[in-house]
């Protein structure tokens, strides 16, 4: 077909590879790239060269920061529903660790578990809080992509107390 693109195979007027070209000769100026998690610190930074630098605020109340080159997968919400109420874990969790309370903590991490339908092993025990180090031994529920992080060495990151 004359019309088609033979890039991505659509008509010419469905296509946007000019344009994705034209972005991305574009953004090459922006790397290396510097930016926080804080608007949506909860997900999975998977360590690679990217040419982004992804920081993130940890140590609870010692306001300490730590970054790292990789590639950041947002994660949906830990959220239940107890009592007709909409309840967010990660705000429990914050809660549970700016007061100390780490038997809390310890539950709640049980039930974002739960709900996020996932499980891991934690690879680095002198972590800080705001990041782990983790191992997935289960990743379900998410659709075909969460699978290929089980076995993987990855960074979680959730929010900070402070
Ligand atoms: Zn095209």
């Amino acid at each position: 077909m004359i019309n088609e693109c033979p890039n991505c195979k659509l008509p010419k007027v469905l296509c946007h590879c000019a344009n994705i070209e034209k972005a991305q000769e574009g953004a090459k100026s922006i790397f290396p790239f510097h930016v926080s998690t804080y608007a949506h610190n909860w997900g999975i930074l998977i360590p690679c060269k990217s040419g982004v630098y992804w920081e993130q605020q940890t140590g609870g109340v010692m306001c300490h920061h730590e970054e790292w080159e990789g590639i950041f997968i947002p994660l949906s919400n830990p959220e239940d529903v107890v009592d007709g109420k909409r309840i967010n874990y990660l705000h429990l969790l914050e809660d549970a660790n700016y007061t100390g309370d780490y038997k809390k903590a310890k539950e709640i991490w049980k039930k974002i578990k739960e709900v996020m339908y996932f499980d891991f092993e934690i690879l680095d025990y002198s972590y800080e809080e705001g990041y782990m180090w983790v191992k997935f031994t289960k990743f379900e529920g998410h659709g075909e992509w969460a699978k290929k992080f089980i076995g993987k060495e990855v960074i979680l990151i959730y929010p900070n107390c402070d």
